[in-house]
């Protein structure tokens, strides 16, 4: 099927966030643009779906904080329906014994608030502010290059040269003694800064976690300190580091890009799986459906990881062995599992009011905690003592369970992807395991659980087409970064075949719910952008 007048000026394979993001871009921009998704429903790893009969959840990403401010604005995705349950929701570090430490709006933003629970000492307290506002000025410099295009490795161009000038001065502008910090910590490991800085466990433990989830890395991986500011550079409403959820679940949030694409014009299709990219004379012309259809465009865009769309859609008989090498070597192999519940009425939590449950809940009690429960990870086993981030939805949003019950949805840490002898025997265990220690938190929980659904990466690679089950469609790490993210010679969106783009989590800034990838894709194959 092609537009009257012949060939689509551009096809997007997947209809993820940043697939809608960058049709919605592309469609704005007076281009005739197609998705093409294999699922029956868009919105890739962010989705709402029905788990259980009355019983609503985010199926992957649930808190919303990294949406960029300029995807929101360009494409007024409030006047496309999105709204938010809670702009602001605090956090609560859970503690074996009952006293917890509460935090108001977003971790590491405003100051600690101690209630009942854990008091924080005065140097705590002290730190933790000093520590905050460093780490949010660093994190601000990585939001401030979310919405641009990364330079080539080798600035041949003055427009790669500037770019390069740009993140040079953007570092030296911190002022010396901000430079020096951030060039000793970006590497390392978020334990050790946490240890040079503050004494509370509880403390320490809720933002090693923090800085590792989603990722393959442990509070004491170097890259973790990077991958806390990674987390800290979303903003909402202006507020960084603040935690959001949207009304309806995250699916509302791809819905309302979905209306944003197709009020520029955008076709969407769904239930039609890629097989292939066609190449005619070195270029990319289309694409072949499983069904055997072929849909002709000036540009292919792909919201696939840059793995599956090098190596299986396009081949890699197209592309030289040295690019082909960088790719496969792009490490994805996911750590985090998701659980969700149905229940019949709201847990009680020792040491907490009914009203708390609306935070987010930690389960991470120390940075050991934490480490340890990454240590089975790395021999393939799955942790016996998981940590966990939880969330309640159905508190700021009834629209998601039935009268008076409740839904829980809960990232759980760590579930390697290549689980040694496999997901399918070990599966029952870990559940059980989750269970148990969810249980000596909330002693009533496993009472009211009327249903219950857990998500290996294995099975959210099946699902939701994840390679390795990642978040990011590739580990954030220094070396998979910015203009090396996917991989050198791919990093401003083009691949090396003329016609193909990126636009996925896989390519430069990664993944959580951002859409920068879509945005910054689409204005490259505005300017025909080519990787030479
Ligand atoms: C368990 C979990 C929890 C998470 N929690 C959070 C969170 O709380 N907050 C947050 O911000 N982020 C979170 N994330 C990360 C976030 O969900 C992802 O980084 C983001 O959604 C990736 O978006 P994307 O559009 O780049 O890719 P995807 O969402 O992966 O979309 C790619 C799309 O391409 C389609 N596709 C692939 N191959 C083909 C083909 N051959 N033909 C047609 N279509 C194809 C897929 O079906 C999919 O729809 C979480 C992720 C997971 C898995």
């Amino acid at each position: 099927m092609t537009p009257a007048g012949g060939a689509y000026d551009a096809v997007i394979i997947g209809g993820g966030h940043n697939g809608l993001v960058c049709a919605a871009m592309l469609g704005r921009s007076g281009k005739r643009v197609v998705i093409v998704e294999a699922a029956s429903k868009l919105g890739g790893a962010a989705t709402s779906g029905e788990f259980a009969p009355g019983f609503t959840v985010s199926s992957c990403a649930h808190i919303l904080n990294q949406l960029h401010p300029k995807v929101s604005r360009a494409l007024d995705l409030s006047r496309h329906g999105l709204k938010l349950s809670t702009a602001r929701m605090g956090t609560i570090a859970l503690a074996p014994g009952g006293r917890h430490l509460t935090f108001e709006g977003a971790l590491m933003v405003n100051e600690a608030v101690n209630g009942a629970g854990e008091v924080l000492s005065q140097r705590d307290l002290s730190s933790l502010s000093r520590l905050r506002r460093r780490l949010l000025r660093f994190a601000g410099l990585l939001h401030d290059f979310q919405a641009t295009v990364p330079p080539r490795l080798d600035a041949t161009s003055w427009r790669d040269g500037l770019g390069l000038a740009r993140l040079g001065w953007a570092v030296r502008r911190l002022g010396r003694d901000d430079m020096r910090e951030l060039l000793r910590i970006a590497g390392s490991n978020i334990a050790d800064v946490l240890n040079d800085e503050l004494d509370s466990d509880l403390l320490k433990g809720a933002i090693g976690l923090d800085a590792v989830l989603g990722t393959g890395l442990g509070p004491r991986s170097p890259n973790s300190v990077f991958t806390l500011l990674y987390r800290l550079s979303g903003r909402v409403g202006g507020v960084p580091g603040a935690l959001a959820l949207p009304e309806g679940g995250m699916g509302a949030v791809t819905d309302a890009m979905a209306a944003a694409a197709k009020a520029n014009r955008v076709d969407i299709r769904t239930a039609c799986p890629v097989k292939s990219i066609v190449v005619e004379e070195d270029r990319a012309v289309g694409v072949e459906l499983e069904s055997g259809e072929v849909i002709r465009a000036h540009a292919v865009v792909s919201n696939a990881d840059a793995k599956t769309t090098c190596l299986d859609l396009l081949g890699a008989r197209h592309l030289d062995t040295g690019f082909v090498r960088r790719v496969k070597g792009i490490r994805a192999r996911g750590t985090a599992a998701k659980l969700h519940l149905a229940l019949d009425g709201l847990p009680r939590f020792s040491g907490l009011e009914a009203r708390d449950l609306g935070r987010r809940l930690l389960i991470a009690p120390s940075l050991d905690y934490v480490e340890l429960a990454f240590n089975p990870c790395k021999y393939g086993e799955y942790s016996p003592a998981p940590a966990m981030e939880i969330t309640i939805p159905s508190i700021h949003d009834t629209s998601l369970a039935p009268p008076g019950k409740h839904v829980l949805s809960a990232v759980v840490q760590y579930a390697p992807y290549d689980l040694k002898g496999g997901w399918q025997a070990a599966k029952d265990g870990f559940m059980d395991r989750i269970m148990d220690i969810l249980s000596a938190y909330a002693p009533d929980l496993a009472d009211r659980v009327v249903a219950r659904e857990l998500l290996t990466p294995e099975d959210l690679e099946q699902r939701h087409r994840l390679p390795g089950g990642h978040w990011h469609h590739g580990e954030l790490a220094l070396d998979q970064l910015y203009m090396m993210r996917p991989v050198a010679g791919a990093a401003q969106y083009a691949a090396p075949v003329p016609g193909l783009y990126l636009c996925g989590a896989g390519s430069h800034p990664g993944g959580g719910v951002m859409g920068a990838a879509g945005m910054n894709a689409a204005a490259q194959v505005i300017k025909g952008g080519k990787q030479s």
